[in-house]
C-alpha cells in the first residue's frame, strides 16, 4: 500500500543552527531542484526572509527518495522558523507531521528555542530524529552535544546523524534514519474525508490556496468540499503538492500533504486549523485544530494617507490567511485617523507584518508604538482590558493595575551569568531558578514583566553575553504593578497615539527622554511647538522646538550639486513616512520613540 512509503516530518531547531541548509542539501540529494536552479536557503522564498537570512514562514515541499532498501519514498518536508515569534509557523507544522528532525548546532549546543521546539515536537508524540548540524566547525564538539541532547532534552541522541550540512556530510545517512524511524501515516482510504488546514495564502487569480494534511479520505478536482467550523461549501478546482513549485496531481490521499484551490474569493471563511470533510459523504468529527494564539503586543496600524484605509483592511484580511497568528480590530486616533489596532507575537512579527503590508499590498504605514495588554482593575469592581495607552481610565477610576509577566528562560555560558543577572534585575525581573545544563553552561529562569522584555531586552542581553546567550519566554501571570500613563502634548494638543505606560519609578524620567527625543525627531516648521510629557494633569517635561528660518541647503555650496541632490533626497525620504497631527508633521520614528530606553 502507498501510505507504507510516505514519511511527514518537520525540521526543527533554534535559530541559525541550519534547518534551511539541511532543506536545501535534501532536495539536491533527492534531484528535487536542478542544480542550475539551486540557491543557499531556497525554501526562504520570500525577498524579506532572503534579505534577513531568516525563515519566517513555514514550507512544506514533497520530494522522492530511493532508499538503501531499494523502494522510492515520497517525502513531505515542511521547513520552520525557530524564532520565538514565529513559533505558531512550528506547532502548526508538527501537527501535519508523524516525525522531527532536530537539529542542534555542534558548536552551540542546545539552546532556548531547541528547547521550546521539542517539546512542541513531544507534545504531539512526534518521533524526534536528532542531528548534530555543523560538525564541520573547528569548534564544534559533537560528542558534547550529544550528551546535552540526552541530558538537557532527554532524547536517546546515541544515534544521532553527524552532519554539515553546508559540507554535504551525513545527508544520506539522515534520510535512511527518517525512512527507519518516522512512522508512515496511517489513515482509511475509503472514510470520509478530513484534511486539516495548516496554513494557506491567497493568491489573486486561484483566491485561497489551503495547505492540507489529508489524514483520511481523499480528495480530488470537481469534489464538492465542506470546512467544518465555518460551514462554507466549495467546489475543488485543483489539488497538488509544491515540489517546491507547485505540481497539480489527480487527487491527495490520506496521509499526504499538499495543496487544495476551490475559488475560495471569501476570505474570512477560512481558518488554519479548520478541518474540510465531502459534502457528499462528511466526516461527523472536525479534527482537534489548533489553540488560539494569544498576542504579545499590540500597536496601531495607520495608512499615512487617510483614503487607504479600505486597502489597508482588505490587505490585513489577504495576510491574515498567510499570517495566522496576526489580529486587527479597527481603531481610531484623534491624532492619526483610522487604522486598525494589530496584535502581534512580538517585534520581529511586528516589523515583518508592517513590511510585509507594504511590499506585498503596496501600502505606506504609521505603526504606533507597541504595548502590551493591561488589566486595569477600576474602583466599581470591574476589569478592563487595555490594549492601547490612551485607553487607560482615568487615575481617579482606578483601583490598581496589573500587567502580564512571562517567565523568561535563559541559556548562557557560566560565565555570563552576573551580567544576565543584572540585566534581568534593571528590568524588573523575579529571580526564579537556576540549573547548571553542564559544567559550562547554565539555564537561569526568570520571571520578567513582558514590556520589559517585547523591546530591546534581546539586544542588551546578546551584547552583554558576547551573543552567547539566547532566550525564550511564555506568558505566565498577571501582576499588580505601579503603573502610571504618561501623555504627550505636542503644541498643546495630547497626542493619544504618543500615550505610553511605565512604571511609576521611571515615569518622570522617561517623560523627559522622550521629550527630548521628538524634539530631535521633529522637523522644525515656521513656527514654534511645544513639547510636554504629563502624567494626569501634571507636566512633568517640556521642551520647545524652535521655529526653522532658511531653508537647509541655502547653505550648501552650489558649486557641488551631488551633495545639494543628495541632502535633497534625504530631506524628502525622511518626510516621506510622516502624518500631521493637527499642525505638526510627525514622522514615523517619533511614534516609536517610547521604546528605546539609554
Ligand atoms: P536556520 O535558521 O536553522 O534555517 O539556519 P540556516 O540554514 O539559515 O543557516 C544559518 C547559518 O549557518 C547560515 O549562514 C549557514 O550557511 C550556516 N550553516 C548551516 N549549516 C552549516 C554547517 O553544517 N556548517 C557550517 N559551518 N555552517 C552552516
Ligand atoms: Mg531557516
Amino acid at each position: 500500500q502507498h501510505q507504507r512509503y510516505i514519511r511527514n516530518f518537520s525540521i526543527v531547531a533554534h535559530i541559525d543552527h541550519g534547518k534551511s541548509t539541511l532543506a536545501d542539501r535534501i532536495l539536491e540529494l533527492t534531484d528535487t531542484v536542478d542544480k542550475r536552479d539551486m540557491q543557499d536557503q531556497l525554501l526562504d522564498n520570500m525577498d524579506l526572509e532572503r534579505e534577513r537570512g531568516i525563515t519566517i514562514k513555514l514550507n512544506a515541499v514533497e520530494l522522492n527518495y530511493k532508499a538503501k532498501d531499494g523502494h522510492t519514498y515520497e517525502f513531505h518536508l515542511i521547513d520552520t522558523p525557530g524564532h520565538v515569534d514565529f513559533s505558531y509557523e512550528v506547532s502548526r507544522s508538527l501537527a501535519a507531521c508523524e516525525g522531527a528532525v532536530l537539529v542542534v548546532d555542534a558548536a552551540q549546543g542546545v539552546e532556548a528555542q531547541t528547547l521550546a521546539n521539542v517539546y512542541l515536537a513531544l507534545d504531539d508524540d512526534l518521533e524526534i530524529v536528532p542531528v548534530i548540524n555543523k560538525i564541520d566547525l573547528p569548534s564544534a564538539d559533537p560528542e558534547m552535544v550529544r550528551k546535552e541532547i540526552e541530558d538537557v532534552i532527554g532524547i536517546d541522541a546515541s544515534e544521532a546523524v553527524l552532519a554539515s550540512a553546508k559540507a554535504g556530510i551525513g545527508i544520506e545517512e539522515l534520510l535512511e534514519q527518517i525512512v527507519a524511524k518516522v512512522p508512515a501515516p496511517t489513515g482509511e482510504l475509503t472514510a470520509p474525508l478530513r484534511a486539516l488546514i495548516f496554513d494557506s495564502v491567497y493568491d489573486d487569480y486561484r483566491g485561497v490556496v489551503l495547505s492540507v494534511r489529508v489524514f483520511e479520505g481523499t480528495v480530488k478536482p470537481g469534489d464538492k468540499i465542506r470546512l467544518m467550523n465555518s460551514g462554507s461549501e466549495y467546489e475543488v478546482t485543483e489539488v497538488g503538492v509544491n515540489s517546491p513549485n507547485p505540481i497539480k496531481r489527480d487527487m491527495l490521499m490520506a496521509g499526504e500533504v499538499g495543496y487544495i484551490t476551490a475559488s475560495i474569493k471569501d476570505i474570512t471563511e477560512t481558518r488554519v486549523g479548520d478541518t474540510v470533510t465531502a459534502v457528499s459523504n462528511p466526516a461527523t468529527e472536525a479534527l482537534p485544530g489548533y489553540r488560539e494564539m494569544v498576542p504579545m503586543v499590540y500597536a496601531g496600524l495607520y495608512p499615512t494617507d487617510n483614503a487607504k484605509y479600505v486597502d489597508l483592511r482588505e490587505a490585513l484580511e489577504k495576510l491574515k490567511l498567510n499570517d495566522a497568528a496576526l489580529e486587527f480590530e479597527p481603531e481610531s486616533s484623534q491624532a492619526l485617523g483610522f487604522g486598525f489596532r494589530c496584535g502581534f507575537l512580538g517585534m520581529l512579527h511586528m516589523d515583518v507584518v508592517q513590511e510585509r503590508l507594504e511590499r506585498e499590498f503596496n501600502l505606506e504605514l504609521i505603526t504606533t508604538a507597541p504595548s502590551v495588554t493591561y488589566h486595569a482593575n477600576l474602583a466599581d469592581g470591574t476589569q478592563k482590558k487595555v490594549e492601547n495607552p490612551s485607553d487607560m481610565p482615568e487615575v481617579a477610576s482606578i483601583r490598581s493595575i496589573e500587567e502580564p509577566f512571562v517567565k523568561a528562560t535563559i541559556m548562557v555560558p557560566s560565565d555570563y551569568v552576573g551580567a544576565v543577572m543584572e540585566l534581568c534585575q534593571s528590568r524588573r525581573g523575579q529571580f526564579v531558578t537556576m540549573d547548571y545544563l553542564d559544567d559550562s553552561r547554565v539555564n537561569v529562569i526568570y520571571k520578567m514583566p513582558l514590556s520589559e522584555i517585547i523591546f530591546d531586552f534581546f539586544d542588551k542581553l546578546k551584547s552583554s553575553t558576547r551573543g552567547y546567550a539566547s532566550l525564550d519566554y511564555e506568558l505566565d501571570d498577571y501582576q499588580e504593578s505601579d503603573l502610571v500613563k504618561i501623555d504627550i502634548l505636542l503644541n498643546g494638543e495630547k497626542v493619544d497615539a504618543l500615550s505610553f505606560i511605565s512604571h511609576r519609578q521611571f515615569a518622570e524620567r522617561r517623560g523627559r527622554e522622550i521629550a527630548t527625543k521628538l524634539k530631535k525627531l521633529i522637523p522644525r516648521q515656521n513656527f514654534e511647538i511645544p513639547i510636554q510629557a504629563a502624567i494626569g494633569a501634571k507636566i512633568v517635561a517640556r521642551t520647545t522646538i524652535k521655529a526653522y528660518r532658511k531653508d537647509v541647503t541655502s547653505k550648501i555650496h552650489t558649486g557641488d550639486p551631488d551633495r545639494r541632490a543628495k541632502l535633497l533626497d534625504k530631506q524628502k525620504r525622511g518626510k516621506e513616512r510622516m502624518k500631521s497631527v493637527g499642525t505638526v508633521n510627525v514622522p514615523q520614528e517619533a511614534f516609536m520613540a517610547v521604546l528605546q530606553t539609554d
